[in-house]
């Protein structure tokens, strides 16, 4: 099985389904991103701040799967931003990578309060003229900040990282990424592993078609449209994880899961606040 392709308004694509890496050591970093790529998956997303790149620049060097066939993102962190910052971070992010071209570069969170964000979009712009980055974009914008650097810049992220499991839905800027032509990304897709694997109506479905809760789960997020990117370091969750690729779910499955966002379903911070 392979993933299927989303295409970004730069023409460029991403596979939908992909591997994440937040808190994996680096040296773990380097055996599951190998599980990963064996596994099937050809999407991984790192950032500075995991502080793994050089394990999963270690994994990709080892493995029989082509470079050119993996997509790797990484992400400027919050300390790094500013326009001559950035590209700096960007050169050390690939130099841990041990990669000379990176597929996608995201400005990890808007972080409001610095009031970089503007600046740092600006050198991102330019790393993708200059070639060495194929796709920009960003992670953890609330609406104000993301239209702020489209209309100064004219150049509108390819895709958009935000928290977004069955409990925290983002309907809403999910809908404002779709006007904007934004690819959305969800983050802790699965909630981190908590409640909601053990949901009743997810239960119920994964019951249903003989598939686990963390397949419904991922199987949800491919049928909403995101580019979804579930984290474990156990091998055969790994392979459970990519294998979700096989369970389609009806509208009706979907309307039910839809049915779960709460008001207060968020995990991590609010990108308002984040600095
Ligand atoms: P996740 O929602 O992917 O949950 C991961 C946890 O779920 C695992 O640690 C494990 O406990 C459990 N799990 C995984 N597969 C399972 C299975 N098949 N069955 C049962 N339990 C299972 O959480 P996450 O790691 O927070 O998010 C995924 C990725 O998103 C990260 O690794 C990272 O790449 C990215 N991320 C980005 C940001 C950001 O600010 N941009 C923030 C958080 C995460």
């Amino acid at each position: 099985a392979q993933a299927p392709l989303v295409k970004f308004n730069d023409g460029n694509e991403i596979p939908q389904l992909g591997y994440g890496v937040w808190q994996v050591e680096d040296e773990v970093a380097e055996k599951v991103v190998g599980l990963a790529l064996d596994a099937g998956f050809r999407h991984i997303d790192t950032a500075k701040i995991y502080g793994n790149e050089e394990g999963v620049g270690r994994a990709l060097a080892a493995s029989s799967v082509d470079r050119n066939d993996v997509f790797i993102t990484t992400k400027v962190w919050n300390e790094d931003q500013g326009y001559d910052e950035a590209l700096a971070a960007f050169d050390a992010s690939l130099k841990r990578l041990g990669i000379e071209e990176l597929d996608l570069y995201l400005i990890h969170w808007a972080a409001p309060h610095r009031g970089k964000y503007l600046e740092t979009w600006k050198a991102l712009i330019e790393l993708q003229k200059s070639g060495r980055v194929k796709s920009i974009g960003v992670s953890n914008f609330p609406e104000k900040e993301l239209r702020e650097i489209i209309e100064a810049t004219g150049v509108t992220p390819a895709i958009h990282q935000i928290e977004l499991h069955p409990y925290f839905n983002q309907a809403e800027l999910r809908k404002v990424n779709d006007e904007l032509g934004i690819k959305t990304e969800a983050w802790s897709p699965l909630g981190q592993g908590g409640e909601i694997l053990k949901d009743e109506t997810v239960l119920k479905i994964a019951e249903k078609h003989d598939a686990t809760p963390a397949q419904v789960v991922v199987a949800w997020h491919l049928a909403i449209g995101n580019v979804v990117i579930p984290k474990s370091v156990t091998p055969d969750r790994i392979t459970e994880n990519f294998d979700a690729l096989g369970v389609s779910l009806d509208s009706e499955d979907v309307e039910a899961i839809n049915a779960l966002s709460r008001e207060d379903g968020r995990l991590g911070p609010d990108p308002a606040d984040m600095d």
